[in-house]
C-alpha cells in the first residue's frame, strides 16, 4: 500500500499537482511529476524523506522540469515511458504499456493512454486503489490533444472506464472549475454533478485540493467518460 501526499506546484499559473508516494511496507518513496522543486523539497524535508524515484506520466516540461535537480539532490532514479525516453529529462528506467514498476512492495501497473501526448502513461496502483492520470484525465474534463486524435483518446478513455469504480484518481492539474462549466453545459440535469460541484467548491473554499475523488463519480459526471460510444465521445469536440 502507498501513502500519498499532494503538493501544489506552479501555484496561480498552471496549478500543477505533484505527488509524493511512500510505500508503507518499506518506506521507499517517489515523487510523481515534479514540475518545480521548491514545494517538493519543502514537503520532503517536513516528512524526512529522500525519494528513491522520480516517476513521470509524460514528457511535458510542467511535469518533468524538476527531474534533474531532484535526481541530483536525492540520487534518485527517473522512471518514464520507453516511448518518451528521448524527451524525458534524466530518464534511467523505462516502463512499457501493460508492464509494471515496484515501488518497494507496492506494484504499479503501467497503462498507455495516448492522446494528450503519444507516450502518456497512467500509474495505477491496484492494491492502493489509486491511479495517477497526469494530463489525460482531470476533474470533469480531459487533457488537450497535443499529439493524438480524438479517436485515439477514446481508446484511452475506455481504459480509464475499465478501472474499478472505487479507484481514487489523482490528476496533474487543478482544473475542476473549468471542468465544472463544461460538464454542467453537457449534463444540465445530472443531480450527482451538482453534488460533485458542491463538494469541489467546499474543498476549494477550505484551500484543499479537490482530488482525489472516486472514478465512480467521474464516470457519471465527466461528459467524456460518460459517453457510451465513440460517436457520442467525438461529438464533444
Ligand atoms: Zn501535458
Amino acid at each position: 500500500m502507498i501513502k500519498i501526499h499532494t503538493v501544489l506546484c506552479r501555484e496561480g499559473t498552471m496549478d500543477n499537482y505533484a505527488y509524493i508516494l511512500i510505500d508503507e511496507a518499506t518506506g521507499t518513496s517517489a515523487v510523481l511529476d515534479p514540475s518545480e522543486t521548491k514545494p517538493i523539497i519543502k514537503k520532503c524535508e517536513e516528512l524526512g524523506l529522500k525519494p528513491a524515484y522520480i516517476l513521470n506520466t509524460h514528457h511535458h516540461f510542467d511535469h518533468t522540469e524538476g527531474n534533474l535537480e531532484l535526481k541530483e539532490k536525492y540520487a534518485a532514479k527517473v522512471v518514464g515511458a520507453a516511448k518518451d525516453a528521448h524527451r524525458i529529462p534524466g530518464i534511467d528506467i523505462m516502463v512499457e504499456d501493460k508492464g509494471s514498476f515496484d515501488l518497494g512492495k507496492s506494484r504499479a501497473e503501467i497503462i498507455a493512454v495516448p492522446g494528450h501526448t503519444t507516450g502518456h502513461i497512467l500509474w495505477y496502483f491496484p492494491e492502493s486503489k489509486a491511479v495517477f492520470t497526469g494530463d489525460m484525465l482531470f476533474n470533469l474534463c480531459i487533457g488537450g490533444l497535443f499529439e493524438g486524435s480524438p479517436r485515439q483518446m477514446w481508446q484511452s478513455v475506455l481504459k480509464i472506464k475499465s478501472l474499478p469504480d472505487d479507484t481514487l484518481f489523482y490528476p496533474g492539474h487543478e482544473y475542476t472549475a473549468q471542468g465544472a462549466s463544461f460538464a454542467k453545459y453537457n449534463l444540465p440535469n445530472e443531480p450527482e454533478l451538482d453534488k460533485y460541484i458542491l463538494i469541489a467548491q467546499q474543498k476549494a473554499a477550505q484551500g484543499q485540493p479537490v482530488c482525489p475523488l472516486p472514478l465512480k463519480l467521474e464516470k457519471l459526471c465527466n461528459p467524456y467518460l460518460r459517453a457510451r460510444s465513440e460517436e457520442e465521445f467525438l461529438k464533444l469536440f
